[in-house]
């Protein structure tokens, strides 16, 4: 049994199991590397978990979309599910290489759904930016869009490589102003480029 108090002179591992809870899916007790909505998932639980609200969000879009009230409640699911999906994201060394394309898929995925959702918010997810690779080997300006936004950070297109820590300043073409980002991961697809997740690092509300 785990104690429910936690003494700061014991070794503290009931310390540590109770700030990072296990999987809420039963009989697993892997670390939990995400929330959707308020339950938590170990990496694999949190794919699966995932998936499932994607499908059933997709399954239902036309018809949950079809009133300006239901797309403001798609749009706030979308956004709240892209903010969650982000946020476990910046955790991927707990995911597998397997898993990590996995959640960029289902970043995409949020992001083609949201381009379905009449754009009436004040937050656009397609937004074009303007990259460049920070450092003392700093790269060519690129001229891209970003594919989701959360609070967190985006998913852009770059035909640059990156390495994950690698920073950026990215610059938005319709406003002009420039954050600082770091890159979380990136996923090869040579058609399209790279999909690239970052993480912005000195704006709150960025894409606002
Ligand atoms: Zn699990």
């Amino acid at each position: 049994m785990l104690s429910s108090v936690c003494d700061p002179f014991a070794l503290s591992e009931s310390c540590e199991v109770r700030l990072a809870p296990r999987c809420s899916v039963p009989n697993c007790e892997r670390k939990i590397a995400g929330f959707l909505l308020a339950a938590a998932y170990c990496p694999t639980h949190f794919v699966a978990a995932c998936n499932v609200k994607m499908n059933g969000l997709a399954k239902h879009f036309r018809t949950s979309c079809s009133t300006e009230a239901g797309q403001r409640k798609m749009r706030a699911e979308l956004g709240q599910m892209a903010d969650q999906v982000y946020a476990a994201s910046l955790w991927c060394e707990l995911f597998s290489g397997y898993e990590r394309i996995r959640v960029l898929e289902i970043l995409e995925r949020l992001g083609l759904l949201f381009s379905k959702v009449r754009r009436s918010e004040r937050i656009a997810n397609v937004i074009d930016v303007q990259v460049v690779k920070d450092g003392p080997a700093s790269g060519q300006p690129e001229n891209t869009r970003t594919e989701v936004v959360s609070r967190h950070g985006a998913t852009l297109r770059s035909s640059q490589n990156f390495r994950r820590g690698d920073f950026v300043n990215i610059q938005r073409l319709d406003m002009g102003s420039t954050a600082r980002a770091r890159v979380v991961w990136q996923y090869q697809r040579a058609a399209e480029g790279a999909l690239t997740a970052v993480e912005i690092i000195n704006k709150l509300d960025f894409w606002a």
